[in-house]
């Protein structure tokens, strides 16, 4: 087993939450609603991982599998600018990859592996894991086959991880759930088979200007927490 490496989210309070980084050779979900912050999030993380380790990065090139056209490169050129990096550089280093429908993001997943060859990818996104499956398998009867394919995908996501030493950033959506009568009912989409598999999952909230809340859920050797982010021109700060 390889040693574990971290990615700094370039925020200190949102690091320490999740124990100083997003964990390499793991899976770790953000989800929340629309506007919470996932895809800028992912964004950020994108720049911070081509960075040196010294400062916080994993010296990588970056794969995003892009599931909602969301993927926006002015917005890596303003935070790449903001850490002083070469913008074009930074953006050469990330490689995104439009998944179609959710058959196309497994195979894009399974395929993976051949882009880590050709480039080191010790970062690889998933934005959004679950949108295409939400869309496309509705309703009871296909249900246990959306799960199933779910599962498939977050394995070989995990693999991929575990290979190639690679932190993995998924983002999900949530859904009211009417069984929740007392506490927040927002929950994940994918139910268990996401949960159980990503190692950290994070709920992220709106709050005030640009503030967000992350709360870490489910932690297998971390406290349960909240960190306060803002969501800046330069991108995440404290
Ligand atoms: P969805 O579920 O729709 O994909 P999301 O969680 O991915 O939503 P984001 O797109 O990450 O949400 O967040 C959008 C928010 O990010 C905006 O509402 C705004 O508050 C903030 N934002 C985006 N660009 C900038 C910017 N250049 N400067 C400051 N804040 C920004
Ligand atoms: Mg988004």
């Amino acid at each position: 087993r390889k040693e574990v490496r971290k990615l700094s989210t370039g925020a200190q309070g949102l690091d320490n939450l999740i124990g100083g980084g997003l964990e390499t050779q793991s899976i770790t979900e953000f989800f929340g609603e629309f506007g919470s912050g996932k895809t800028q999030i992912m964004l950020q993380l994108a720049v911070n991982a081509t960075m040196p380790e010294e400062q916080g990065g994993l010296n990588s090139d970056v794969l995003i599998i892009d599931t909602e056209n969301t993927f926006r490169p002015e917005r890596v050129i303003q935070m790449a600018k903001a850490k002083n990096l070469d913008p074009d550089e930074t953006l050469k280093r990330i490689h995104v990859a439009r998944a179609y429908n959710a058959h196309h993001q497994i195979l894009l997943a399974e395929k993976a592996s051949d882009i880590a060859k050709e480039f080191p990818i010790k970062l690889l996104i998933v934005d959004s894991l679950t949108s295409h499956f939400r869309s496309e398998y509705v309703g009871r009867g296909s249900l246990a086959e959306r799960q199933q394919l779910l599962n498939k995908h977050m394995h070989d996501l995990l693999k991929f991880g575990t290979i190639f030493n690679a932190v993995i950033a998924v983002t999900n959506q949530v859904s009211a759930n009417p069984a929740v009568f007392f506490g927040d009912p927002m929950t994940p989409i994918g139910g268990n088979i996401v949960g159980h598999t990503a190692t950290f999952r994070l709920y992220l909230r709106k709050a005030k200007a640009g503030k967000r809340i992350a709360r870490l859920i489910d932690s297998p050797y971390l406290p349960e927490g909240e960190a306060v982010i803002t969501l800046t021109e330069d991108g995440i700060i404290d």
